[in-house]
């Protein structure tokens, strides 16, 4: 287990919808962005650009974008809370890949947050913390603004 704890992802309603207008925008591509906040509290959405040569179902953050989201939140004492992506074939759940980015990376402190489009009239959003050694847990999602915690269904032992 990593010591990062099993706190839900805060996250206003109005992001929740940028992010899932984001991955609808960019589909069949991949989208990718950060949630931008402080601790467990996101308050802003930034998306980046998947610079990845496989678009359609690989992201890489445009480095470029990331340090600048980093200045500008550094300026306001905030931090990267989430980064998100999307799966347009896929369920919402870190691939390998998406794991051993993480890991290699060393961002590990965000949460992940996954939206899948594999039923495009029913995009599914999912929160992960991805341990340094690969280990990944999934997290509740409390959505801000509608009351309630809720996030995509939980398989079986994901969750302590
Ligand atoms: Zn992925």
């Amino acid at each position: 287990m990593d010591a990062t704890g099993n706190e839900p992802l805060k996250l206003p309603k109005q992001l929740l919808a940028e992010m899932i207008t984001h991955a609808l925008d960019k589909d069949p591509e991949e989208c990718c962005g950060l949630l931008v906040g402080r601790g467990d509290s996101a308050t802003r959405l930034r998306r980046i650009r998947n610079v990845h040569e496989s678009l359609s179902n690989r992201f890489s953050m445009d480095p470029l974008d990331v340090i600048e989201a980093e200045r500008d939140a550094d300026g306001r004492g905030e931090e990267f809370v989430a980064i998100y992506h999307s799966h347009t074939y896929s369920q919402g759940y870190p691939s390998d890949t998406d794991v051993r980015n993480a890991t290699e990376n060393g961002w590990t402190d965000p949460f992940y947050v996954l939206i899948s489009l594999v039923e495009k009239t029913r995009p599914v959003v999912r929160a992960y913390r991805i341990s340094g050694d690969g280990e990944v847990a999934e997290r509740f999602i409390r959505v801000l603004g509608v009351g309630g915690y809720t996030s995509g269904t939980t398989p079986p032992g994901l969750v302590e």
